[in-house]
């Protein structure tokens, strides 16, 4: 299947942002604010901040193989290689002084300066580590949400405690953009990423069409827009686009896999270092993976614009990296049919166990249960060290095999 016609407005996207976020830090009018990847993004826009990811600098990082050669400067001060390999890749290329952005547009020679660092640590706590190490690099503040992991049922009193949290970030960003919260503002930021929202899951839906037109590999690259300029109006307008681009393929019948003959869904954390590789293999295979946890995590249904904090403190709460391990179970059972697979590909991140799920039993309560099978990858998202291209390469070609086998 040829590339998707959109990945060249979505690469001159990208680029924009990374130089308008490079402009704002050398602009003494503007003020950058670094934000982990699910943290409270509608605030620092309708704040008027130019936001800076540094989870997707360092999956750029990883895309770009450069990561594992970057880490051991990280080792070296103390960080352990068993450790987030997003952190120690992007906190090695920043001792190395090399930034992913220099090969989206060589002219970017550095990460943005920042001038606050805000996290929300639903995810893990490695990204307050992470934002702690540039903080006390540039002295700015870092300032997040600590929020509960192994969340079962979303409560009142979650959502209440968490949104609390969030209006606490209200003064201390106000007093750093130097411009008081705009409610009017917040309401349309959060408008706009419910809209992205909505448009990134029918994006990721179409998935369910057999043959599928798009893959996990393919959703990795066009996710982009829908981290970096969620709550920007560019990205909606960019979902749109690919949107009708895909469902053109549904109607005529296109299937991103020739052939495709198996059907699986993703678990964990991509191997950004090989995305080319594991998708060129699973393709000759005639495995088609249709869906994936890792990409429906910008899929953020709560958002709601009347009630911009609490939504937000329900949708960062309602995140399935956050939950624990009965509630993921029943998502994936559902997601597993949603998507029509034959079984789960778990990714086992050695740097990761907060979005590697397999390590408990899971795969095995899945099996018995609803009756979905699983393999388990071992590898990472981006220290190539951990990966044995020989090792995935066996498991996914029985695994297939043992699905095709397996179909009526
Ligand atoms: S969730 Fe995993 S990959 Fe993401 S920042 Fe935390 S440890 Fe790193």
């Amino acid at each position: 299947m040829p590339r998707l016609e959109s990945t060249t407005r979505m690469q001159a996207l990208m680029a924009e942002a990374f130089r308008e976020c490079d402009a704002a830090a050398w602009d003494p009018g503007r003020r950058v604010a670094w934000c982990s990847s699910v943290g409270p993004v509608e605030l620092l826009r309708a704040l008027g901040f130019a936001i800076f990811f540094p989870e997707n600098h360092a999956a750029m990082l990883g895309a770009s193989r450069a990561a594992t050669d970057l880490i051991p400067a990280a080792s070296a001060e103390g960080y352990s290689p068993d450790v987030c390999s997003y952190m120690t890749s992007d906190i090695g290329a920043f001792r190395r002084g090399v930034t992913a952005l220099s090969r989206v547009d060589p002219s970017i020679t550095a990460v943005p300066r920042p001038d606050v660092l805000v996290y929300d640590t639903n995810q893990c706590r490695d990204v307050l580590d992470w934002f702690s190490f540039y903080g006390r690099q540039w002295g700015a503040p870092v300032i997040g949400v600590s929020a509960p992991r192994g969340v079962g049922e979303v409560t009142g009193d979650l959502v209440a405690s968490v949104a609390a949290q969030i209006r606490g970030l209200v003064q201390p960003l106000e007093s750093i953009a130097g411009r008081r919260l705009d409610a009017g503002r917040l309401r349309e930021a959060v408008a706009v990423s419910r809209d992205t929202s909505i448009l990134w899951r029918r994006v990721l839906s179409t998935g369910e069409a057999r043959p599928s037109p798009l893959t996990f590999f393919d959703a990795c690259v066009h996710m982009g827009p829908a981290v970096v300029l969620r709550g920007d109006p560019r990205s909606a307008a960019y979902y749109e686009g690919l949107l009708a681009e895909l469902e053109g393929r549904v109607a005529r019948g296109e299937a991103a896999v020739a052939g495709e003959r198996v059907r699986l869904y993703w678990e964990g954390m991509p191997i950004w270092g090989r995305l080319r590789d594991v998708s060129d293999l699973l393709a000759r295979l005639g495995a088609c993976v249709a869906g994936s946890t890792y990409c429906s995590s910008w899929v953020f249904d709560a958002l709601d614009p009347d009630a911009p904090f609490d939504s937000m403190a329900r949708a960062a709460l309602e995140l399935f990296i956050t939950r624990t391990d009965a509630v993921k179970e029943r998502i994936l059972a559902a997601e597993a049919r949603r998507y029509s697979v034959h079984g789960i590909v778990f990714h086992d991140a050695k740097t990761c166990p907060n979005n590697s799920n397999c390590r408990y039993g899971m795969p095995g309560r899945l099996a018995a249960g609803p009756g979905v099978p699983s393999v388990v990858v071992h590898s990472d998202l981006n220290d190539l060290r951990l990966h044995a291209d020989e090792g995935v390469r066996l498991a996914l070609e029985a695994f297939v095999e043992q699905c095709a086998e397996a179909s009526p």
